[in-house]
Formats: structure tokens, sequence, C-alpha cells
């Protein structure tokens, strides 16, 4: 039987960044409250998030990017055993290589935290206008506004990174967002 507690235990066992409870439930919600149909999710892992969202409805269809092989991989057996193939279209590419022509009511941003501001800027225009961008992860497990000393480098980067992409959102002339702290820090943006 297929279940999406095992694709938690799954990647709870092999360390992949699924969204927190709260914080899909949050997502979740989201969805059914605002009526949205078409998703864009960039960074899938293994397709765990694609999946909740899907089934919030039977008229909801997702178009979600990975990078990583293996992740990608898994991610199509999950999605074929919850037979969503026909609504999730999961792209095995860089974000940054991929142009899409299509619009979307939500795009939801989850890849590389360091890259955040790049994948906003790159994916805006595919967004409806009444439409909404959905970041995650903008706490970065309390760091973002935890102590920074004792960080490796690489984590540090990262902080940094995220803290520039809250401000360039809380600075954007075009976007309004609002911060919510559930789940790992989620970010939820619409044109003003
Ligand atoms: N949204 C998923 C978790 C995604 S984890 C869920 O909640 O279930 C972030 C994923 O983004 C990783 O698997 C990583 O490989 C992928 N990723 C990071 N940068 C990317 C990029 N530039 N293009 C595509 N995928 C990317
Ligand atoms: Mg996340």
């Amino acid at each position: 039987m297929v279940c999406l507690r095992r694709l938690e235990e799954y990647a709870k066992e092999n360390n992949i960044p699924i969204m927190e409870s709260d914080g899909i439930e949050y997502l979740t919600n989201y969805i059914k409250k605002h009526n949205i149909k078409n998703i864009l999710e960039i960074g899938s892992a293994i397709g765990y998030s694609a999946i909740k969202m899907c089934l919030v409805n039977n008229d909801i269809k997702v178009t979600t990017i990975e990078r990583d092989e293996k992740r990608y991989l898994q991610a199509i057996k999950n999605i074929e055993d919850f037979d969503l193939k026909n609504r999730i279209n999961i792209i095995h590419d860089d974000a940054f290589n991929i142009e899409l022509k299509d619009t979307f009511d939500l795009i939801f941003i989850d890849a590389a935290k360091s890259q955040y501001i790049k994948f906003f800027e790159k994916f805006k225009n595919n967004l409806n206008n009444n439409g909404v961008i959905i970041s995650d992860n903008l706490d970065f497990h309390g760091l973002v506004n935890g102590d920074y000393e004792n960080l490796s480098r690489n984590v540090k980067g990262i902080v940094r990174k995220l803290k520039n992409y809250i401000e360039y959102l809380k600075e954007n002339k075009e976007f309004s967002t609002e911060f919510i702290s559930i789940g790992d820090g989620i970010a939820v943006t619409k044109r003003k």
C-alpha cells in the first residue's frame, strides 16, 4: 500500500529535507482556501510536497523541477504509486535551465536556499496576476534569527543569502510579503 507516512519515514532515514508537518498543513490549507489549481514547484526532492498539494483536490495540477537524479527517480516512483502521473509533471533539470511559458496560481520555492532571489526573479513572470509565491525555510532551523558566529562558513553563507532574500522581499516595490513563523518559516508573496 502507498501512504504518505512511508514517504515521511523514507525522507527522515535518508536526510531528505521535505516540508515540516505544520508547514505542509499551512500550504495545503492555503491551496484549498484560495482555490489554487495550477502550481509550479522549484525543488521536488522525492515528490512529497507535490503529492500533498495535488491531493488537496482532484483538479489541481503541479509542475515540479528537481535537478538531483536519485531524488528525481524516487519522485517518479512515488508519483506513480499515488497514481498522479497525469497531474504532476516532473522535470529533471536545474531550474535555471528551464523556460516555461505557462502561468501559475502558486509558485512554491523550496530549492537551493542560496538562490532564492534568482529563483524569484526567474519565475515571477510565470505567476498569474493574482497569484502567490510561497517560499520555504526562511528560518533555516532557527539560524536566520539565531547565533551566527559558531556556524560553518558554508552555513553562514546560506544564512546570509536567506537574510538578503528576506530584505529583498521586504523592500520589493512590485510585491508585498507576509512572513509566517510556521514550520521552518514561510513567506507568502503577492503582487501589490
Ligand atoms: N519540496 C520538497 C523538498 C525539496 S528539498 C518537499 O517538501 O517535499 C530541495 C530540493 O531542491 C533538493 O532535492 C535539491 O536537489 C533541489 N534543488 C536545489 N536547487 C535546485 C535547482 N537549481 N534546480 C532544481 N532543483 C534544485
Ligand atoms: Mg523546504
